[in-house]
């Protein structure tokens, strides 16, 4: 499979490229040149592959090039080994909503499913490959701690992770900050998770810089994550057996639903796929009326949803705009300029795809205390706001995307219902061990220094 680039889709890449950089040269994001896309006979003879056979048919469709069958099949197998639940992830219900939990990855958030297997398809490429490279990478509270956990000890390979300085939960935090393999760096940033983005963007960009240390990525944007989280959609839509389905997604960057429409336009009947927020509502406001303008970043229940700009927005642009690279061009420019509005036209064909709903604090919580009184069940607060965003739009029969584990954050639980979830035993540990990070100004320059004297 080759690809391009959404701001200029003349020029080809292979997944080698794809995977490694994470962003492509122009500043745009990777997109395949072509898609799968599954009739109904053949949807039928996958829906009864389990989780890691799903995950090496859906993956495979883009990595073929790069990975044989085979070897993709084991390293998927590999990555999957470390999680509680035998089958990856699990069906339960809220009511008469479904909730798809995705979080029994060893850093108890669905981000884990996309980061385990990324950081053995970085062993696999330095296996074949005489290089060490250096993973940069800002995080909301949840990517950090599983990237973290996928390339800690890994040889040739180093990550550094910028955080916002006092802006996640302790829990997120202990997790990242605890570890003690030497090619883990943590970086708290005096700023909000925007400015960590920021940050990473012009280090990227700086092309002396980030090819003098090797730099990859493995934020959202990376196309291998979309792709690994685009197989739970296959999976659970499989199990529920039914005919259509819609999704409700708790929604930061646009990663996570953007895999949903990935899935939809592969072939998967899927009905709607429901934007949830916090009050970072700027998905939101874009989806429901064309509002794509950026507001200051608000500290929410959700911390791993305060994010205004969300990158993988630029890749539903570009589809939107029927692939057209220059156009997609265009509006990331006046994104970047804080003023652009959807078009009639166009705000119209992401209609037909999306709905949107956003949820306040005060909701937040009294989801998760209804949820608890009637279904005896903790949701994250993440995970809150996407059955909110369900409730608000009467989607009852829907899947819900559970993204966290409810012991990540029990500054929302305790306000909600007066009781926090245990950690599972193997993380108990990172409660009263020694953290290890550097706190450094919201500066690129800062960070770059930091970044040369360790590598
Ligand atoms: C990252 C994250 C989200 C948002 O996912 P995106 O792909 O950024 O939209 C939602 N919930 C949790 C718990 C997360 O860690």
């Amino acid at each position: 499979m080759r690809y391009v680039s959404t701001r200029n889709n003349s020029k080809e890449y292979n997944f080698e490229n794809v995977f490694l950089k994470g962003l492509a040269d122009d500043g745009g994001l990777y997109v395949p040149k072509s898609l799968k896309k599954y009739s109904t006979k053949e949807l039928s003879e996958l829906k009864n592959l389990n989780f890691n056979e799903l995950s090496t048919e859906i993956i495979g469709q883009f990595s073929s090039n790069f990975i044989s069958k085979d070897k993709l099949k084991s390293l998927v197998k590999k990555s999957y080994s470390t999680f509680r639940e035998k089958e990856v992830v699990k069906i339960s219900s809220a009511g008469e909503l479904k909730i798809l939990e995705l979080f029994h990855g060893p850093t108890l958030a669905f981000k884990d499913i996309a980061m385990q297997f990324i950081g053995n398809l970085y062993e696999y490429y330095l296996s074949k490959n005489d290089k060490k490279i250096n993973i940069v990478v800002a995080t909301s509270g949840d990517t950090g701690a599983a990237a973290i956990d996928a390339i800690k000890g890994k040889s040739n390979l180093n990550i550094f992770v910028l955080h916002p300085n006092n802006k996640i939960s302790s829990v997120q935090r202990k997790i990242m900050t605890t570890v003690e393999e030497k090619n883990v760096f943590n970086i708290a940033i005096d700023g909000n998770f925007d400015d960590c983005q920021n940050i990473v963007k012009q280090m990227f960009s700086d092309l002396e810089f980030s090819k003098s240390i090797n730099m990859s990525g493995v934020n959202s944007i990376n196309w291998a994550r979309i792709i690994a989280q685009a197989v739970y959609y296959f999976y659970s839509y499989f199990k529920l057996g039914k005919e259509t389905i819609s999704f409700s997604v708790p929604t930061g960057n646009f990663g996570d639903v953007f895999a949903g429409y990935l899935a939809k336009k592969m072939g998967l009947p899927i009905d709607k796929l429901i934007v949830a927020t916090n009050e970072n509502d700027i998905l939101h406001r874009a989806i429901s009326k064309g509002d794509y303008v950026s507001k200051k970043v608000k500290e929410t229940l959700s911390p791993s949803m305060d994010i205004q700009l969300a990158s993988n927005f630029e890749r539903l642009i570009y589809y939107v705009k029927n692939s057209d690279s220059e156009k997609t061009a265009n509006i990331m420019k006046k994104v970047k300029q804080n003023s652009y509005q959807i078009e009639k036209n166009d705000l119209d064909i992401i209609q037909k795809d999306f709905l949107s709903e956003s949820c306040n604090e005060k909701e937040t919580l009294d989801i998760i205390k209804k949820n608890y009184e009637e279904n005896n069940i903790v949701l994250d607060p993440h995970t809150a706001v996407g059955v909110g965003a369900a409730t608000k739009l009467s989607f009852n029969d829907c899947i819900v995307l559970s993204t966290a584990h409810p012991c990540k954050f029990p500054n929302a639980t305790n306000n909600a219902i007066n009781k926090h979830e245990k950690l599972p035993d193997e993380l108990q540990h990172v409660l009263d061990k020694k953290e290890n990070f550097q706190v450094l100004k919201n500066s690129t320059e800062d960070v770059k220094n930091f970044i040369k004297s360790k590598v």
